[in-house]
C-alpha cells in the first residue's frame, strides 16, 4: 500500500498526520510506501530530512494525494477532493456532522473514516483525536488567558505588598475543561468549575477546585443530564435559565472565565449572555473554546479579542494548532493506533475490518455513498 500525508492547507492549520515517529512504525513492515509532501510537517517544526530518515519518500501534493491510503488532519477542501484517488482509504477529521462534507467525500469515491466519530469505548482511547486534542486545546486556553490578563496568576508576598490570586472559572469540564484546571492549578489560580454533567463534581474536586452547583429541579432533569457516551445532551430551559443565574453570580466576582460548553453536532450551548459579561471586573479575560461551534458567550467573535466594557473576550479557533509540534505528536500517534486496526502485526498486510465497531462507527462514505448512520 501506498501511504500519503499531504500538507494541511486550511488557514491556520499547522498540524499534520505522521510524524517521523509513526512514519518508522508504518515502514517497519516493509509493506508499505509512505509519501510524504514537501513541507507537510514544516508549520509542526518537523523538516523534510526528518521524515526522509524515517522511511518516507518527500514527493508532490499530487502523488501524497493520489495514495491508497491517505492520512489528514482535516477534512479535504474543494480544492483537494478531486486529487484523491477513487476507492482510497482517508482517514482524518471529515467533519461528520456536515452532510455536505460528508456528502462532498462521497462524491469522490473514497472509504472516509472521521475520527471525530471514534466511539468512547476503552479500546479506541488510543485513538481518541477529540480527546488529545481537547487536552492541547484546554491547556492553551489557559496560557492564553494569562497572557491577556493584566495581572498575576498566583498570589504573591513581595517586599511592596501581596499580590491576590486570580480566580478562574470553567464551564463545561470535559477533557478541555480538565485541562485548564489542572493547567491553571499549576499556575496559582484559585478555581471553581461546572458542567452539566454530575459525574464530574468529583473529578472537579479531585484537581483542587471548588464545584458551583447547579441544583436539578427532578429527576427527569437529572436523567437529560447525564448525558449519553460520555456527551452532554441539550438541558431544559429552566436548567439552563438555573445556570444562567448560578453563573452571572459567580462571574461577578472572577477575573478569568473559560468556556467549554460543548453538545456533539449541536450548535454550543450559550452559557453566559451579554448582561453577565457586562456584570465582570472590568480587566476580565473570556476564553471562549466553542467559539467555532457558535460559541457560549454571547458577543465572541472567531479568531478575535474583543472588548466590553473593559471584559476582554477571546474566541480563537483551532487552540491546538497553537501546539502543533505536540499536537501533531499525539494526533499522527491517534492514527496509527487506528491503522493498526486494519494491519496484520505479523504480516503487514492491510484489510480494513469492516465488522469492528470502531470501523463501522467512523466509516463516512464508501463506493460513492455516504453511509448511513445507524
Ligand atoms: P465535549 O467536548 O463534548 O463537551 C465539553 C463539556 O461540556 C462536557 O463535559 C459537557 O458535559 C459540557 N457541557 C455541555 N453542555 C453544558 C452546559 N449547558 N453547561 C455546562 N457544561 C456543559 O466533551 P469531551 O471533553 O469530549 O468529553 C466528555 C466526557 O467523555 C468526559 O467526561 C471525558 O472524560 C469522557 N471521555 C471518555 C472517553 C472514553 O471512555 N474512551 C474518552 C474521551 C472522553
Amino acid at each position: 500500500m501506498i501511504i500519503g500525508i499531504p500538507r494541511e492547507t486550511r488557514a491556520g492549520e499547522t498540524r499534520v498526520a505522521a510524524t517521523p515517529e509513526t512514519i518508522k512504525k508504518l515502514a517497519a513492515s516493509g509493506k508499505h510506501a509512505l509519501v510524504v509532501e514537501a513541507g507537510a510537517g514544516l508549520a509542526s517544526s518537523i523538516p523534510d530530512a526528518e521524515f526522509q530518515g524515517a522511511g518516507a519518500r518527500i514527493a508532490s501534493a499530487d502523488e501524497a494525494f493520489t495514495a491508497d491510503i491517505v492520512l489528514k488532519v482535516r477534512g479535504p477542501t474543494a480544492e483537494e477532493l478531486p486529487r484523491l484517488k477513487r476507492g482510497a482509504m482517508l482517514v482524518g477529521l471529515l467533519n461528520p456532522f456536515d452532510a455536505a462534507a460528508v456528502q462532498a467525500c462521497a462524491g469522490a469515491g473514497v472509504s472516509g473514516f472521521a475520527l471525530e466519530w471514534l466511539p468512547r469505548i476503552t479500546r479506541a482511547q488510543s485513538m481518541d483525536v477529540l480527546s488529545s486534542q481537547a487536552n492541547i486545546a484546554g491547556y492553551k486556553a489557559v496560557i492564553i488567558a494569562a497572557n491577556t490578563y493584566g495581572r498575576f496568576m498566583p498570589m504573591l508576598m513581595t517586599a511592596a505588598g501581596t499580590v491576590k490570586a486570580a480566580r478562574v472559572l470553567i464551564l463545561g469540564v470535559g477533557v478541555a475543561g480538565l485541562q485548564a484546571i489542572a493547567t491553571a492549578k499549576r499556575l496559582g489560580a484559585v478555581i471553581e468549575a461546572s458542567d452539566v454533567r454530575p459525574s464530574v463534581k468529583d473529578q472537579v474536586e479531585s484537581l483542587g477546585a471548588k464545584w458551583v452547583d447547579v441544583p436539578y429541579a427532578n429527576d427527569e432533569e437529572r436523567k437529560i443530564a447525564e448525558g449519553v457516551g460520555g456527551y452532554a445532551r441539550p438541558m431544559p430551559p429552566e436548567w439552563m435559565a438555573r445556570q444562567a443565574q448560578v453563573i452571572h453570580e459567580r462571574c461577578k466576582s472572577v477575573d478569568i472565565l473559560i468556556t467549554t460548553a460543548l453538545i456533539p453536532g449541536r450548535p454550543a450551548p450559550k452559557l453566559i449572555k451579554a448582561e453577565t459579561v457586562a456584570a465582570m471586573k472590568p480587566g476580565a479575560v473570556i476564553v471562549d473554546l466553542a467559539v467555532e461551534q457558535g460559541g457560549n458567550v454571547e458577543g465572541s467573535e472567531l479568531d478575535k479579542i474583543v472588548s466590553r466594557n473593559g471584559v476582554k473576550i477571546v474566541g480563537f479557533a483551532n487552540l491546538p494548532a497553537q501546539v502543533a509540534a505536540d499536537a501533531s505528536a499525539l494526533y499522527a500517534r491517534n492514527v496509527l493506533n487506528f491503522l493498526a486496526l486494519s494491519l496484520n502485526p505479523k504480516t503487514g498486510e492491510f484489510a480494513v475490518p469492516k465488522d469492528d465497531e470502531i470501523i463501522k462507527a467512523t466509516l463516512v462514505c464508501e463506493n460513492g455513498s455516504v453511509v448511513p448512520r445507524s
